[in-house]
């Protein structure tokens, strides 16, 4: 049985602000901080394993070294399935669709990406974009992306902390300025840009924009808002399930005092913690928490968390 804190990997996209380090004690001095990668085995960004008997090993090769610490769960997937995220939008980012597992392993080489995203913080009146507001064609898709007016036609969601939006891979997205998000997606990190407000990256030309493959994933019938259900709560333990899918299991549990919880042999458990503080006790050994800290618990692991906090409990 193995439990330790991940260090994340960290993303300056343009649209990211300083929250991450304000808020979440992100420890980095890249500006702006868009994203901190949690949970990452990613070539793009993976996460370093912080203390312990595995401390400074990458995660990546951990999970390659460890298959009995993934669970049987993991052992139907070829490579390790999920990735986690915070992700602070100072700014909006692009209108944007992944692909499927299908057409990304044929043209990108990688999983599709299926994602969720679980609101932690947000500004009064913030939204995000959700899919079309009605059905359209794919001419009228391709016409508006041509002649800016895409977002004629964008469902746009206002959001509150603590909503849950399942984005499924094909559905048009973006999150909106002001929007704080945990972000629970398949390992991918391909993304098909088709709307950018005109901006300019880094090197100030206007970042890229992939409108044939968006075109041929984009779903563009309109994408129902799934619920979550209600909070079950027991011995001051309020366990809300969030999203539940072939990739991943994702519940908020709210801790008053303390819980006792046990990964199965099944899956690892992922905790990402977004409000509190305290400590996780496993087999003797003690690891302190705060807001913005990722812990990975090994499967067929007993622990306790004592501390009043809230955190985002992935399984597979
Ligand atoms: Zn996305």
């Amino acid at each position: 049985m193995s439990i330790f804190k991940l260090s994340p990997a960290f993303k300056d996209y343009i649209w990211g602000g300083s929250r991450l380090k304000t808020d979440f004690f992100k420890n980095t001095d890249m500006t702006p901080l868009a994203e901190s990668w949690e949970l990452s085995v990613h070539s793009d960004g993976e996460s370093i394993i912080c203390g312990g008997e595995f401390d400074k090993m990458g995660f990546s090769q951990y999970v390659s070294e460890h298959p009995q610490a993934m669970g049987t769960n993991c052992q139907r997937f070829e490579n390790f399935p999920i990735l986690i995220k915070l992700i602070d939008a100072y700014d909006n980012l692009s209108v944007q669709v992944h692909p499927d597992n299908e057409y990304a392993m044929r043209v990108e080489g990688e999983y599709g990406k299926t994602e969720m995203w679980y609101i932690v913080d947000c500004e009064e009146n913030a939204e995000l974009i959700y899919g079309f507001d009605r059905e359209i064609s794919k001419e009228e898709f391709a016409q508006r992306i041509e002649n800016n007016t895409l977002l004629e036609v964008v469902n746009k969601v206002k959001v509150n902390k603590g909503d849950v939006f399942f984005i499924e891979a094909g559905t048009l997205h973006a999150i909106g300025k002001g929007i704080l998000i945990a972000e629970i997606q398949q390992n991918s990190n391909t993304t098909y840009r088709v709307y950018d407000y005109g901006r300019v990256g880094a090197d100030g030309k206007p970042r890229a924009l992939h409108i044939e493959k968006a075109l041929d994933v984009t779903n563009l019938k309109t994408a129902p808002l799934k619920n979550c259900g209600e909070a079950v709560c027991v011995n001051g333990v309020c366990t809300r399930m969030l999203a539940r899918c072939e990739y991943f299991d994702v519940s908020e549990l709210k801790i008053e005092t303390e819980a006792e919880l046990f990964a199965d042999e099944s899956t690892f458990n992922s905790l990402l913690f977004i409000d509190g503080q305290g400590i996780i006790e496993c087999d003797g050994q003690k690891i302190e928490f705060r807001k913005g800290d990722s812990v990975f618990v090994s499967a067929d692991t007993r622990y306790k968390i004592s501390g009043k906090c809230i955190c985002i409990l992935t399984k597979i």
